[in-house]
Formats: C-alpha cells, structure tokens, sequence
C-alpha cells in the first residue's frame, strides 16, 4: 500500500504541530507508522491522501453513528450556513435540539450546550460543587472525562483517598480534591462515602468505560453505585459523552433503567461537529449563569450550524429505528466472526456491547476490570491494526480505544471486514 502522500504531509506537520497532531492518539504512537491523513468520507469508508480507500470503525471516535457525510446532515449544515454561522445571539435551533435532548432523557429537564466533552465535564464538576457547597468529588480509575485538570488525575499510592496528578502541569492542588477509586468495586466506593461523604459533591463516571478499552459494569454495579448516591446525598453525573444516543436514544440511562442526577453528552448530539451538553433537574441547573452562582459561558456555544448537524442527527436516529438496526449489525459481524474467534480463544477477546466492541489480546471470558485492560499486549494489536490497515480496515490507532459500528456499515463491508480480520489474525498467530 503506498502511503507516500500521508508520510509526506505527517513531516511537515512535524514542524508546525507538536507531534505532527491536534490530539495524542492519532499520531499512531501506540500502534508505531504514521498516522493517515484522510481526505473524505462517505459512509462506512473514508479515503486518505494516497487514495486507499478503508472501511472505517474509528467513526471519528465515535460521533459519527450514520455514517460520514450523512446527506441530511450536509443538508441541515448548508440550509444554516447560508444564513449566517454565528450570532452571538439567542438562535431557535437550540430550542429544538433542547427538546430532542431532554426528550431522550427523563432526568434532562434543562440543558447547556458547550463546545466539547471536555466542557461538558469541566462544568458539570463546577455546577455539582456550587450546588452542594462540597469541594471533592469521585471518579473511577480508567475513567476518562476530557482534559479539564481536575480530571486529569489518577488513583493515589496505597491509603491516600486523594488522587495524583495524571499529566505534567495538573497541582497537587488540582488532584487534590479528586478521589478516585477502582470502577466495578462497590466496597471500595462505599468505604470512601463512609468516611467522607459530607466533603463529596459528585460521582463522575462513564456507565461503561469506553476509553480505556471497553470494561463493562458487572450486574446491578451502576444500581448499587445510584443507591449509595441517593444514601450518602451525593450527584450521581453520568458522563455519557460516548454512551448517549450511542447504547440507546436515551443512553446508559434508558438502557440500564438509572437516572443519574446531571448527564454530560458529546460526540453524537454534536453530528460530527463541536458540541457538548450537560444537564439535569431544573432545581440543580437554575444555579447556573445567569439564573444563579455558578459561572460558566462560550463564544460559541450552541453555535446554529452545530446544533442544526446535532438536530438532523438526532432526528434520523428518532425515525430510523437505528438501535435495532445496530443491534443487528453487530450481532451480525460478531457470526461472522465465531469461527476465527473459537480458533484463537484464549488468545484475543471480541468484547462487544451494542455498536461499541474492542479486539483484546488477551486470554480473559469478559473485561470488567482495568487491571485486566492494563494486562493485554498491546505489542499485537498493533501489529494486529497493521495487518487490518493493509487489508482496507481502520481501527482506531491504539489497543485502548474502541471501535464503533454505524448505520452506513453495510453486510458486505462486515463480511469483508471478517475476512480481514481472520487473515490478520492467521497472519500474526502463524
Ligand atoms: C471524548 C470524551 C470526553 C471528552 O470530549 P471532547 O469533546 O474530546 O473534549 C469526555 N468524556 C468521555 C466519556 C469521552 O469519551
């Protein structure tokens, strides 16, 4: 496969972009190569520089569940742009997509729409302080909730509650309020409430982890974690940035039967451009500027041709029946995945939950840990993620990310992408 044209542009990003990249993972570290520049997308497939055309799985991590360049998303992105790209003012599109959202979820009463995930995160934090008056809050190791220095830290050493800085330029300071605790560990979560709880404001977490491999929630985990919540007078944030309108319409929520007390979305609602959300009971939002104390606004926030992408998404996602579909279609690649995956058992591990799966090397039945996630060979996927480049098929570039389906994913792409897989498979076991 010739990537010349890729190689080439990756050098001179080289010089101006730190890593060649606007974000880590996609400069292919993990997986070693240079990463592709692509250049257009329809569908199922994207095409990059050198022409190579791949069936994609990334699915620009995730927002892109109908596909690239959905035609009635490009239609809504150009009817708006037309008209103007930003005002600075109140627009009638963030009404609309309000609606869709706190449609989609009962514990949505009111909504602020934000740039990013990271923003979502960031102030969902701000708000659950100001409206407990509490300084600390919990997250789970393995957890990721964008880059806000607060949440950009990991499990402290042997007794300490408090949680240590995970990147260079996060205090002490800022991980010092962040107590972080193994997910899928009730014990070890109501012995932190215990002995703590009337310092807590929050418990932030992805109902399943989606990135650091996929970890799924052991039975009734994410309903005992709701009842100690509602036992120790702590807010429950479902960060749902990929879990939203991705596991269901109404997310983790609608899918496990829980109500968390603020929701953080991205990715889906923004149809593949820039949008996060956060919102919860009106009780808890109204302490949110201007209404009340807690300050938080953007330039750009609920930008119309942001909304009208996230509108046109979220309705086709309304009318489609597109669960189900999905549904099928990852069932559907899982058969025509059994027999290659009955020959390497004990090898590599197809986890899959809904449209989100991950390849693990690993000789494990199930993932519901981060130990287990940290003990897979990462050395295989990437020769595993090589083998599929070559063969027409992008994952993301890196053992820790998932892989999501998406509606514009046709049989023929998953028949051919089983066919790759097996002979990637054949080709690094041999
Ligand atoms: C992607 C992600 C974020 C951060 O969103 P950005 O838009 O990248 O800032 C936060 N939380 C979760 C669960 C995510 O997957």
């Amino acid at each position: 496969m010739n990537t010349n044209k890729s190689k080439a542009l990756f050098a001179e990003a080289l010089n101006l972009l730190p890593g060649g990249v606007d974000s880590p993972v996609r400069a292919f570290r993990s997986v070693g190569g240079t990463p592709l520049f692509m250049k257009k997308g329809k569908g199922a497939r994207v095409i990059d520089e050198d022409d190579n055309e791949y069936v994609d799985y990334c699915m620009s991590w995730g927002p892109l569940i109908l596909g690239h360049a959905d035609p009635d998303v490009l239609k809504a992105i150009q009817e708006t742009a037309v008209q103007g790209t930003s005002f600075g003012t109140p627009h009638k599109s963030e009404i609309e997509l309000a609606r869709l959202v706190t449609g989609a979820y009962p514990s949505i009463e009111q909504v602020r729409f934000v740039n990013s995930g990271t923003e979502a995160t960031m102030s969902a934090i701000r708000l659950a302080r100001g409206f407990t008056g509490r300084d600390k809050f919990i997250k789970f190791d393995g957890c990721y909730h964008g880059h806000a220095d607060f949440l950009l830290v990991a499990s402290g050493s042997g007794l300490a509650t408090f949680g240590t800085p995970d990147s260079a330029g996060v205090t002490d300071g800022n991980a010092r309020d962040t107590v972080v605790v193994p997910y899928n560990d009730v014990v070890a979560l109501e012995e932190v409430l215990k002995k703590e709880a009337d310092t807590i404001s929050a418990i932030i977490m992805e109902p399943v982890p989606c990135n650091y491999g996929l970890v799924l929630p052991e039975k009734a985990y994410l309903q005992k974690v709701r009842k100690l919540c509602d036992r120790y007078g702590v807010l429950l944030i479902f960060d749902e940035v990929i879990n939203g309108f991705r596991l269901a319409l109404g997310g983790a929520q609608e899918y496990f039967g829980i109500q968390a007390d603020l929701t953080t979305l991205g990715k889906i609602i923004g149809g593949g451009l820039p949008v996060g959300a956060y919102g919860g009971k009106k009780e808890i939002m109204k302490k949110i500027a201007p209404e009340g104390p807690v300050y938080q606004a953007g330039t750009l926030s609920g930008n119309p041709l942001a909304m009208s992408a996230g509108i046109a998404m979220v309705k086709k996602l309304i009318s489609k029946d597109a669960y189900s579909i999905l549904r099928e279609k990852a069932a559907f690649l899982r058969n025509r995945l059994d027999y290659v995956l009955q020959k390497y058992e004990g090898r590599v591990l197809f986890s899959q939950l809904e449209s989100i799966f991950t390849f693990s090397f690993i000789d494990a039945k199930k993932i519901t840990s981060l130990d287990t996630v940290k003990k897979c060979s990462m050395e295989l996927y990437a020769d595993f993620h090589r083998e599929l480049l070559n063969r027409g098929v992008y994952l993301a570039p890196s053992g820790y990310e998932v892989g999501f389906l998406s509606l514009a994913h046709t049989e023929q792409d998953l028949i051919g992408t089983a066919e790759a897989v097996t002979e990637a498979l054949d080709s690094i076991f041999s």
